[in-house]
């Protein structure tokens, strides 16, 4: 094992999720990730795992166990079912989703064990707008709670933070996790826009940066440097997850924000020298957004590099 061994952990059930034919978060997603490790020789330099299926036991640490039956319950036999009116369920999309939620409890427990040193999950579908009960923009279960439960309530750390460089604000995320102390959650986000959470009274652990439309990498950058990473270093955390969506890039017509790949090279490299400083560069990063399929892939490559010490 080299010192900075970069896991990447997904799974072919990912690509099974088919919310409907113009759906943009769809499965060529994957692909898109996928074909530009291959063209730039990535793969030679990760470990590659496939993720399990998370347990009802590792859900129910952010879920209500009722949530979790409703969601095993409306898996169809064929067609689609909506959950909400841009969150819908294919008859592959139940091991998709558990899939994605396992991912980063895998992704934790290398991490912890050393197997690793940190971990990229391309999976499918995305989780920080999933509530505690609500499945809504694309999301059935919280995938990166899911991941920082684990670290804490099982592997038992006591300071896990939480960084959000999606266009979007985690909703999901921040209702799971306001006011607990073990975690903090560090994000920026276009505001105003959807889910259109975030700014009103957010609690102390959550560092909510609200970005506005058109908002390019210098942004991002101040935000990082002057609301961040205070936080961070008073708060030490034993562990970093990133929900690692890419829909602010400038080609993502998603939304509105203007971000570049070198933005998303430079927010990794600080987020890695911070977890190198206090936590031994523990870091699991998990696939949130990111609809501009050439955009997707280029800032996911551009993400993983700086994970794997790869250079540009
Ligand atoms: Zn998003």
């Amino acid at each position: 094992m080299s010192a900075y061994t970069t896991a990447f952990i997904s799974h072919p059930d990912c690509w099974k999720h088919d919310p409907g034919s113009y759906h943009p978060e769809r499965a060529a997603r994957m692909d898109a990730i996928n074909d530009r490790f291959v063209a730039a020789g990535l793969f030679d330099h990760l470990d590659q795992y496939e993720a399990p299926l998370a347990s009802d036991e590792e859900l129910a640490r952010v879920h209500p166990d009722d949530y979790i039956e409703m969601i095993h319950r409306s898996a169809p036999q064929q067609g689609i079912v909506h959950l909400d009116p841009d969150t819908a369920m294919s008859p592959g999309s139940h091991n998709a989703i558990l899939r994605a939620a396992g991912s980063g409890v895998l992704g934790t427990d290398l991490v912890m064990e050393g197997k690793v040193r940190n971990v990229f999950c391309s999976v499918r579908p995305c989780g920080h707008h999933a509530e505690s009960d609500r499945a809504m923009g694309f999301s059935f279960f919280n995938n990166i709670a899911v991941a920082a439960a684990h670290a804490v309530d099982h592997w038992g750390l006591e300071r896990v933070a939480i960084i959000d460089f999606d266009v979007h604000h985690g909703n999901g995320t921040e209702e799971m996790f306001s006011n607990r102390p073990e975690y903090l959650m560090c994000s920026i986000f276009q505001h105003p826009f959807y889910p259109g959470s975030g700014t009103q009274n957010p609690a102390p652990n959550m560092i909510n940066v609200p970005l506005p439309r058109g908002s390019r990498g210098d942004a991002l950058k101040k935000a990082a440097l002057e609301e961040w990473i205070p936080a961070l270093e008073k708060f030490q955390p034993q562990m970093i997850f990133i929900s690692a969506g890419f829909d602010a890039h400038v080609e993502d017509d998603m939304a509105g924000l203007a971000f570049v790949e070198s933005d998303y090279a430079w927010v990794t490299q600080l987020i890695k020298s911070f977890a190198d400083q206090v936590c031994e560069g523990r870091i699991v990063s998990i696939l949130e957004g990111g609809y501009n399929l050439s955009a997707l892939g280029r800032s996911a490559e551009a993400h993983v590099r700086v994970l794997a010490e790869l250079g540009s």
